[in-house]
């Protein structure tokens, strides 16, 4: 039989339900209300809704630890790229190829703010100007301490080369393997991803392979 009484009391559950599982705000909004907790107030929240009690002894200095540890990943957002080579540009008589290569590089995806790393490979052919070595290393460190995502990683690196000393091309490739595929089982925990930028002469058939047989095994020739 047909109870009107049930189906009411079944809409206002269904109601509640919905009611808990949606924002009841707007992000922005939500956003202002955060800002007067502290970060490390906001890390113990976290953990408590992991289930775990922030007061137990292993945890209690957890979320200094995490706010510490984040804005050393993330410290490139202060940097200025543009200022760093600015410093270290030298007028030289030389168009060979410089390359500097097996670069270390940590990063977080900003997907799942998980750690991606390998190696990143610089080439560029100069056309009047070169840059201090050691400043490419710090350029990748720039940019890898952000929020990242591989692809953009790599076309920064070159875009800012390009910018800084107008050479007659450069190219980057890093190959890096990530945590959030690896840990999350999604790929094979031995894969890794390649990606590459190439900018002016480096678009040459020619100089692009020179580029690549210098920096990676022969096996790999999938660029
Ligand atoms: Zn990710």
């Amino acid at each position: 039989m047909f109870d009107r009484r049930s189906e009411v009391r079944e809409e206002k559950r269904m109601a509640q339900a919905i009611a808990v599982t949606k924002p009841v705000r707007g992000v922005l909004e939500i956003d202002e209300g955060l800002s007067r907790f502290s970060t490390q107030e906001m890390y113990r929240e976290i953990l408590r809704r992991l289930g775990e009690n922030p007061k137990r002894d292993g945890l209690v200095a957890t979320p200094a630890r995490v706010e510490k540890s984040l804005a050393f990943l993330t410290k490139g957002y202060a940097e200025d790229p543009t200022k760093v080579l600015r410093g270290a540009l030298f007028d030289v008589d030389y168009d060979e190829m410089v390359i500097v290569k097996d670069i270390e590089m940590f990063s977080l995806c900003e997907h799942h703010m998980l750690p991606f790393f390998g190696k990143v490979h610089v080439a560029y052919i100069p056309k009047g100007k070169v840059i201090g070595l050691s400043k490419i290393a710090r350029l990748v460190e720039i940019f890898a301490r952000r929020l990242q995502v591989q692809e953009r990683l790599t076309r920064q690196i070159a875009d800012s080369i390009q910018e800084a000393i107008q050479p007659q091309g450069v190219g980057v490739v890093i190959e890096a393997r990530h945590l959030c595929m690896m840990m999350r089982g999604i790929e094979k925990q031995n894969s890794s991803t390649v990606t590459s930028a190439m900018v002016g002469c480096f678009r040459q058939k020619e100089t692009r392979s020179e580029f690549l047989s210098l920096v990676r095994p022969a096996t790999h020739t999938g660029i």
